[in-house]
């Protein structure tokens, strides 16, 4: 949960930020202490009940959180020698109690963490104060400043949380599985109907106009994509609720992209103006190499190509391949490469060299998985992309990094472009998670400085701060050894954020 913000300014920045550092830490051992505190009460009462188990489990809650906390020693003692209760009938009632005394300590701990939140924010800790807040959300779910932050507003008929765009949006339209409609079409839609250039028409013919007719694809619309594609809508809106979940974690990773008032109103979802990404997916990719030479002509690369992104129509398009997990791999580094150029205004013409910067972020995004519901970057160390960049260092010792950062736009594409995308892929990961992240926000900032039009040829050594010195050599000494080394320890899905954890 601790972001390399803290881990590096706590060795290297200046004394402001270490003493903010300072601060937020002993901020948070209070609230734990507090936590600890109320688990320790709950504790006792277990024990007093009989509820030997229960007890036992907020004793390694406890120890979980802080295991110098002072009564500790005090209420595992209590527990071990209190009695099992053995009629059910009160276990079950005092197990209801439980769980009623449990979430008021969650609670209340979600209303400090909330108040801590909101401190980190005012001195820029935005990914802090963001991953803070979700973490009360996991606990107390029903915490109304948390939902607030993160721009939430609460549906009273179904008395659950939604997005401020949704809640806006349910006004005058319903959700089905194909995606939103408008309420005043309600009983069109019960019969079967389906709307078609201005018309309501039966599903089967619109059916077989849609799924033929590359210009007339289904369309949906989510909060920020518009997916359209002839493999049908139901498939078109579970595609865009994969791009909503995708695009939340880009800006929790990306937020340093931007400048810190724009980083932050993306993260907090509350954008100036709400832009529309357009993804175009096709059913095969038959459909899309006769679509990319309908609309891109005979172009080599992109025939070769698994999907692209095109910045003169601000379109991402890929097909459906037989392999879900390729599909999954490109529709990312697409949309990827969609998100950095739509969300801020781009003038990449202007950069010298490094073009590897830009298709090594999207290959690099690949390597991103979702495990037990967390998304964890650069989790996939084993795709053969990596392995590819991995076998080749391996056996080409002379690789220099400096010469790879030389390489202008048209090389990249025509000498090499296969091995120019493994390798970049590869070097992002390293600058992302080289050393607990140490190189990753210092790495963002280049990347925005290129997508700015400010990097030159060996901008790389100057953004980079490595540690020790050493320029491009040193660097490439680093990323080597990672490299040779990547695998032998998988990186470990993000432990839930525990409150342990925002002390570091
Ligand atoms: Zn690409």
């Amino acid at each position: 949960m601790v972001d390399a913000q803290t881990r590096r300014s706590s060795k290297t920045r200046l004394s402001r930020d270490e003493q903010i550092e300072a601060a937020l830490r002993k901020r948070t051992r209070k609230i734990q202490d507090q936590y600890c505190r109320d688990l320790v009460r709950v504790a006792n009462w277990a024990a007093l009940q009989g509820l030997k188990k229960d007890a036992a489990a907020l004793v390694k809650k406890i120890s979980g959180i802080n295991p110098q906390y002072p009564k500790l020693e005090d209420i595992r003692e209590k527990v071990e020698k209190a009695e099992e209760e053995s009629d059910t009938a009160k276990n079950e009632k005092n197990g209801k109690s439980l769980l009623t005394r449990l979430k008021s300590a969650d609670k209340k701990q979600g209303v400090e963490l909330v108040k801590l939140a909101t401190g980190c924010m005012k001195v820029g800790l935005f990914t802090r104060a963001f991953d803070m807040i979700n973490y009360v959300l996991e606990i107390s779910p029903d915490d109304s400043k948390a939902r607030k932050i993160l721009g939430y507003k609460k549906d009273t008929k179904t008395k659950t949380w939604i997005s401020t765009w949704e809640y806006n949006h349910r006004k005058k339209n319903f959700i089905t599985k194909e995606g939103w409609f408008e309420k005043k079409k309600k009983k069109d839609f019960d019969k079967g109907l389906r709307p078609y250039k201005g018309k309501w028409i039966s599903a089967e013919r619109e059916k077989s106009i849609r799924t033929r007719n590359e210009y007339a694809p289904y369309t949906v619309k989510s909060e920020h994509f518009e997916v359209q594609t002839n493999m049908g809508r139901e498939r078109a809106w579970e595609f865009a609720l994969k791009l909503e979940d995708f695009y939340t974690q880009f800006f929790r990773v990306f937020i340093g992209y931007y400048d810190q008032i724009a980083g932050a109103r993306l993260l907090f979802n509350r954008p100036e103006t709400k832009k529309m990404h357009l993804v175009i997916l096709f059913p095969n990719r038959n459909d899309y190499l006769t679509h990319v030479k309908q609309e891109k002509g005979n172009d080599k690369l992109l025939r070769e190509s698994a999907g692209f992104y095109s910045g003169s129509d601000r379109k991402s398009r890929f097909y459906w391949s037989d392999n879900e997990e390729e599909t999954y791999r490109t529709f990312y580094h697409e949309v990827a490469h969609q998100l950095f150029a739509e969300t801020k205004s781009t003038r990449s013409g202007g950069s010298r060299g490094n073009n590897w910067v830009v298709e090594g972020i999207a290959v690099y995004i690949e390597t991103w998985k979702k495990i037990k519901g967390n998304w964890v970057p650069g989790y996939e160390i084993d795709n053969s992309r990596m392995r590819i960049a991995q076998r080749f260092l391996a056996s080409n010792g002379d690789w220099s990094l400096q010469g790879f950062a030389h390489i202008d736009n048209d090389q990249f594409h025509k000498v090499n472009r296969g091995l120019n995308y493994c390798l970049a892929g590869a070097l992002c990961h390293f600058f992302m998670h080289y050393n607990d992240e140490v190189y990753k926000e210092d790495f963002v900032r280049f990347l925005s400085a290129y997508y700015m039009g400010k990097v030159g040829n060996d901008s790389l050594a100057e953004y980079i701060k490595i540690e020790g010195g050493g320029g491009f050599n040193a660097l490439e000494k680093q990323f080597k050894e990672y490299m040779a080394t990547l695998g032998e320890k998988k990186p470990e899905p993000e432990a839930e954020a525990d409150p342990e954890d925002l002390d570091d």
